[in-house]
């Protein structure tokens, strides 16, 4: 029998197959993981291959090739890795320019993330029935900055429903990855696209602004037909995959499509002397604050050697 891994607790799993059944399931015997370090042989979104037992439990015997997965640094084990999710269409960040804001660093986080785990990135901003007059402005030169870079960026409005129905349809067909720090209203969107799931929505703390996460399991949930969101409740960021820091610059499509313009080939674009993209930066062909995020993350793999 084959289905989905929709659910992962540590040692039980949940799958659904095609027929819409669900069934607890166990892993049998050991996995080998395409020569990955991983403290978790099952992620969420992984295809498997199972048998049932006298008792009707699910008994995994086979993982599919994984199309793609997300990967975080494992807290407990020096050295793996914790997979959290796997066979992902896209990525959603949920950002916010009001209560509370978003940073451009993080969703430049999650953007180079989701470039170098190869899955397609969309930005949402919600709670646009909170913004004020400069909000918006702000809000449309992000959007401007986003869209021209290449990526889909929306708002919308949980209270109001604005964009809601735009949102759903992003969403028909596909297995999407749903981010973003909590109290941003993930869960209301997700109510509001889909009222039978009833995700737990927290209120914004008013002391700090930021709300309380209240699962800590990756969870598939299905939407429509052939339509699944993962939720990550407690992951922020989709976590950074070791990277050289020679390779981040290509997780920024505006600087990968200048690879090879500067004077030194492996030029990392702080200090060289023939730096295109310092160039780009100071006619604003490329936007300071990305750069800055760039540095950001340059900087933080150099105090990591
Ligand atoms: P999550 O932590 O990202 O899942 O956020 P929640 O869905 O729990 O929402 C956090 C808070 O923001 C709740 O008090 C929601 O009612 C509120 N909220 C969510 N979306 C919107 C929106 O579009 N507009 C306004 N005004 N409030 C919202
Ligand atoms: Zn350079």
């Amino acid at each position: 029998m084959k289905g989905k891994i929709i659910r992962s607790t540590g040692s039980w799993y949940s799958i659904l197959d095609e027929a819409r059944n669900r069934y607890d399931a166990r892993l049998r015997g050991k996995f080998k993981n395409e020569g990955l370090k991983v403290t978790n042989p099952i992620a969420v979104g992984d295809n498997v291959v199972f048998n049932l037992d006298e008792d009707g439990i699910a008994l995994i015997t086979k993982i599919e090739a994984r199309e793609n997965y997300i990967i975080r640094k494992s807290t407990h084990k020096t050295g793996h890795g914790h997979l959290i999710a796997s066979n992902i269409d896209q990525a959603i960040i949920i950002a916010t320019i009001a209560n509370p804001r978003t940073s451009l660093g993080f969703i430049d986080r999650f953007l180079v993330s989701s470039e170098a785990f190869r899955i397609p990135a969309i930005l949402v901003f919600n709670k646009e029935d909170l913004l004020s007059e400069e909000d918006k402005e702000f809000r449309e030169a992000i959007f401007d900055l986003y869209t021209s870079i290449g990526y889909t960026c929306m708002a919308t409005s949980a209270q109001t429903e604005k964009g809601i129905a735009e949102l759903k349809a992003t969403l028909e067909g596909k297995i999407t990855l749903l981010s973003g720090h909590s109290g941003v209203g993930k869960s209301s969107l997700v109510n509001k696209i889909d009222p039978r799931l009833d995700l737990k929505t927290t209120a914004v703390s008013g002391f700090s602004k930021k709300g309380v996460h209240t699962t800590t399991f990756a969870e598939m949930f299905q939407i429509a037909d052939k339509s699944f969101i993962i939720d990550t409740p407690g992951i922020k960021e989709l976590g950074m995959i070791d990277m050289e820091q020679g390779e981040i610059g290509h997780y920024f499509p505006e600087m990968r499509a200048l690879v090879g313009a500067c004077k030194f080939h492996n030029c990392l674009h702080v200090n060289e002397p023939g730096c295109v993209i310092k160039e780009k930066v100071q006619s604003e062909e490329i936007s300071e604050s990305r750069y800055y995020s760039y540095l950001g993350m340059l900087e933080e793999k150099d105090s990591h050697r």
